[in-house]
């Protein structure tokens, strides 16, 4: 067996090219010639089948991908079987693979012989293998024997005494074989990555056709309102820079939705691209929006601001104009009060009707007790007094009595023959007087005049017919209290935005 010269067996196990040189030297040359040549086939198989390894580890890795991004489409039931049959072909080419890794490890205890220390592991490891089958399986002497030659041998091929080309073909033969076994599953892992990619592709095509027409429609509606808020905006804003930027984003949005309406349908990245263009134009769109509004309400809130203290000053200027025209009425109503304290007499100007027919135009309704009416500027006038009389005592004026109709003052002449006027002569009848409770009656000929109203020196106490309760209008002359006309205010601005 020791056909190579006992110094450089060692070196003809693990240095291949050693072996030829040896060769030349040697008698039995073309047999080491054979054996080197077996060998160095065994090598290059070995690393073929490397090489083979490293292309599936690729086609794997880039078939976990699309497998990945399937899984996101996975409701669609092709696409769920398309990634299925990947997964199959992963598992079979990772179990191909190890099977593979097997033989080119054997291949390679041949080829390079192994270390002392994993080579006496190895050999432990059988040998005790084999003494546990002799206790346990009760073998002949004759089977351990054999058993223990085994392992010699293995020993032998473990101390790279491989002197048999045929060993070495053996060995390439199965290097081969499991390469072949490789090149196949990599082909069937890329074979249904294709499928499963392209049937992917063809998934999120259909999605994002889908996706494309609504978001078209949804850029086009948002454009729009966009263009009209910035229109309604103007330059009204505090920095200009918003609206220019706004209109930018605006037309950017609007150019995108264009390109993604003459997209090339069939074709994914571009639906995907216009889809993605569309997406940040909206954002980018909104962001600007946002901005504008910003800074337009800025400008609404200054604006307001100035506006609001015009009108301020213009009110405060017409309410003094107001208490001015007041305390002119009330010095006018005085000076009509002094000048006729024994009350009225004759038909008011301008009132239509007779005394106790007073035509109902002529007559005005109370506000604060619409049970009663009076001539329409004692009315009035009384209106105004009762206002004064609430604010100092929270209470209305109490009215017992007013426009007098002429048969309601036949009806009070027959109940009250000493008190009440004859029929066609009451101030009563012409919608000028009033009969009060006492609190108010004494309350109103107090401060009455500033109204116009004066309790007559006839009805006082020691007049001719005294009648506490009974108090008259006599400022026809002044009429009722009109107020100065209000001033235009400066309307305030409103938001765009708020519409
Ligand atoms: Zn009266």
């Amino acid at each position: 067996m020791d056909f190579i010269p006992r110094p450089y067996r060692h070196v003809a196990a693990t240095v291949a090219l050693t072996c030829f040189s040896i060769g030349l030297f040697s008698a039995h040359g073309s047999h080491l010639i054979d054996r080197h040549h077996a060998v160095e086939d065994a090598r290059e198989a070995a690393a073929a089948l490397e090489d083979t390894q490293t292309r599936l580890d690729v086609s794997i890795s880039k078939a976990e991908q699309v497998v990945n991004s399937a899984k996101g489409l996975e409701d669609e039931s092709d696409l769920a079987a398309a990634a299925d049959a990947l997964k199959a072909s992963i598992v079979d080419a990772a179990a191909a693979a190890e099977e593979a890794n097997d033989a080119a490890t054997s291949v390679e205890i041949v080829t390079e012989g192994v270390t002392a220390t994993s080579a006496d592991q190895y050999v432990d490891e059988t040998a005790q293998a084999a003494q546990e089958i002799e206790i346990e399986a009760d073998i002949t002497t004759d089977d351990l024997a054999d058993a223990q030659a085994a392992v010699t041998d293995l020993a032998a091929v473990l101390d790279g005494e491989v002197d048999d080309p045929d060993v070495a073909r053996a060995a390439t033969e199965q290097l081969e074989s499991a390469k072949q076994a490789i090149d196949q599953v990599t082909a069937d892992v890329e074979t249904e990555a294709q499928s499963l990619h392209a049937a992917t592709q063809e998934v999120q095509l259909a999605k994002d056709l889908a996706t494309l027409d609504t978001s078209v429609q949804s850029a086009l509606a948002t454009t729009v309102s966009s263009t009209e808020l910035i229109s309604a905006v103007g330059r009204r804003v505090v920095t200009s820079s918003t609206v220019t930027a706004a209109l930018g984003a605006d037309s950017a949005l609007r150019a995108a939705a264009t390109r993604a309406q003459e997209v090339d349908r069939s074709n994914a990245d571009e639906v995907s691209t216009a889809l993605a263009d569309l997406e940040s134009a909206t954002t980018g769109l909104a962001a600007t929006m946002e901005q504008l509004q910003v800074s337009h309400e800025a400008w609404v809130e200054d604006v307001n601001a100035e506006r609001q203290a015009a009108n301020d000053t213009l009110m405060a200027a017409y309410q003094e104009k107001v208490e001015a025209a007041r305390a002119e009425w009330k010095a006018a109503n005085k000076k009509a009060v002094g000048n006729n304290q024994g009350g009225w007499t004759g038909k008011p100007t301008g009132v239509a009707g007779s005394n106790g027919r007073v035509a109902a135009s002529s007559l005005c309704t109370l506000d604060f007790d619409t049970s009663h009416q009076l001539q329409c500027a004692a009315a009035e006038a009384l209106e105004a007094a009762d206002a004064a009389y609430y604010s100092a005592t929270g209470r209305h004026i109490s009215i017992t009595d007013s426009y007098r109709s002429y048969a309601s003052q036949v009806a009070t002449k027959a109940n009250k023959p000493s008190t009440a006027a004859v029929p066609g002569t009451s101030n009563h009848g012409w919608g000028m007087a009033v009969d009060l409770d006492y609190a108010s009656a004494t309350w109103l000929a107090k401060n009455g005049a500033a109204y116009g109203w004066v309790h007559p020196t006839w009805a006082r106490a020691g007049g001719s017919r005294p009648e506490w309760w009974h108090l008259e209008y006599v400022a026809t002359s002044v009429g009722g209290f009109e107020a100065p006309a209000k001033p235009d205010l400066e309307e305030l601005a409103v938001s765009a935005f708020a519409r």
